[in-house]
C-alpha cells in the first residue's frame, strides 16, 4: 500500500551523487510503513560543490535526518557541528541528524559491518584480517576489525600511492600502528588469515563472473576462513561461491546494509526499528 504524504509528514533521506541506485529508500520506507509512522525517506541528489548549501537547505526545510553516500561521506565531516568518536575514527560519516546546535553525524557502517561477525564465535585478538581494497568502505571495515579486537590488520590494494595515503590518513596512532598495507604478498597473507574482506566492487552486478581472487589464490584459503564480501548484488558473489567450495564461511554484504540502516533509523526515530522488515524488503527488491 502506498503511504499517504500529508502536510505533517516528516522528512528523512539520503544525499549522494549519484543516489538513483541507493536501496536505502526501499528498506527505510518499508520500516516506516510497518511502524505506521508519518515519515517518508527520499533520495536527494547533491553535487559536491553544493554540500554546504544543501546542509543549510535541509535544515531550512526541517529534515529530521539523512544518510550520506558516495562521494560525500568524508567531505561532510568538517561541515558538521558535532561528529561522533566513531565517525572521527573512520574519518567519514553516513548518518546525520538535527540537534539544537546544528547537524550531528556518526558512522553506522562500522556497526553494520560488525553485526554478522558477532554471530561467529572467534577470538578476534588472534585474527589478522586481510582487507581487499583501500577505498571508503575499507575505512569502516578497518575500524570494525579494530573494534573487534584484531591487533594486526592487512590492507591490500593495487596502487602503492593510494595505499600510502590510506596508511597515513588515520588520526588514531594505535590504529595506524596495527595497519600494514600491501601491493603484493597476497598468497602468503591468504594462507594465514581467518578473515578475508572484499571491499572492492569486483564481482558486483552486472560483472557477476568477476572475482578479486583467481583459483590459485582461492586455493590458499584455509577451510574455516570467514570470507566476507561487502557486495550484496549478486548474492552470493563469485568470490563467495569459490570460498564456500573451499569450506570457508561466507558472509555477503546484505546484512551490513540492513544493520547500518537499522542503526541509522533508530537514531532518527529514537525507538526500536523492525530489522526483519528491512531485511525482507531488500531481499524481495533484489529478487
Ligand atoms: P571506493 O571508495 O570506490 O573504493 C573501491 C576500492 O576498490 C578502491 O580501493 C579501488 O582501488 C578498488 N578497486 C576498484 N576496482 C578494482 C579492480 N578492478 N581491481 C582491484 N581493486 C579495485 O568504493 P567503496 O565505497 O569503498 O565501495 C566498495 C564496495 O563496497 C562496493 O561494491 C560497494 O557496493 C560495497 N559497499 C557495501 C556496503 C554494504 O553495506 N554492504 C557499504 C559500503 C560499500 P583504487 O583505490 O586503486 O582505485
Amino acid at each position: 500500500m502506498t503511504q499517504q504524504i500529508l502536510g505533517k509528514t516528516k522528512l528523512l533521506g539520503v544525499i549522494g551523487d549519484p543516489v538513483e541506485h541507493s536501496l536505502s529508500p526501499v528498506m527505510h520506507n518499508a520500516a516506516i510503513a510497518a511502524l505506521g509512522l508519518d515519515y517518508v525517506y527520499i533520495p536527494l541528489p547533491v553535487k559536491g560543490e553544493d554540500l554546504s548549501r544543501a546542509l543549510a537547505g535541509l535544515e531550512a526545510i526541517n529534515v529530521v535526518g539523512f544518510n550520506v553516500t558516495i562521494p560525500h561521506k568524508q567531505a561532510l565531516v568538517p561541515l558538521l557541528a558535532d561528529v561522533s568518536p566513531e565517525a572521527q575514527l573512520v574519518g567519514a560519516t553516513n548518518t546525520i541528524w538535527r540537534t539544537p546546535s546544528g547537524w550531528s553525524g556518526t558512522n553506522t557502517d562500522v556497526e553494520g559491518f560488525i553485526a554478522p561477525l558477532k554471530a561467529v564465535a572467534r577470538d578476534w585478538s588472534r585474527i589478522s584480517p586481510v582487507i581487499l581494497g583501500n577505498g571508503g568502505a575499507a575505512r569502516a571495515v578497518v575500524v570494525g576489525c579494530w573494534q573487534l579486537g584484531c591487533s594486526q590488520i592487512h590492507v591490500v590494494g593495487r596502487s602503492e600511492q593510494k595505499l600510502q595515503q590510506f596508511l597515513h590518513s588515520w588520526t588514531d596512532p594505535a590504529l595506524q600502528k596495527a595497519l600494514t598495507v600491501h601491493q603484493s604478498d597476497l598468497p602468503a597473507l591468504l594462507s594465514q588469515t581467518q578473515l578475508l574482506v572484499n571491499t572492492t566492487p569486483v564481482g558486483m552486478f552486472p560483472q557477476t563472473d568477476a572475482s578479486p581472487l583467481d583459483e590459485e589464490l582461492v586455493s590458499k584459503l584455509q577451510p574455516a576462513t570467514i570470507v566476507y564480501d561487502l557486495i550484496y548484488n549478486p548474492n552470493p558473489t563469485r568470490l563467495l561461491k569459490q570460498a564456500q567450495e573451499r569450506g570457508a564461511i561466507a558472509i555477503n554484504g546484505l546484512e551490513m546494509l540492513v544493520q547500518q540502516g537499522a542503526a541509522a533509523l533508530k537514531i532518527w526515530l529514537q525507538q526500536d526499528v523492525p530489522v526483519e522488515v528491512m531485511r525482507q524488503s531488500l531481499r524481495q527488491y533484489l529478487g
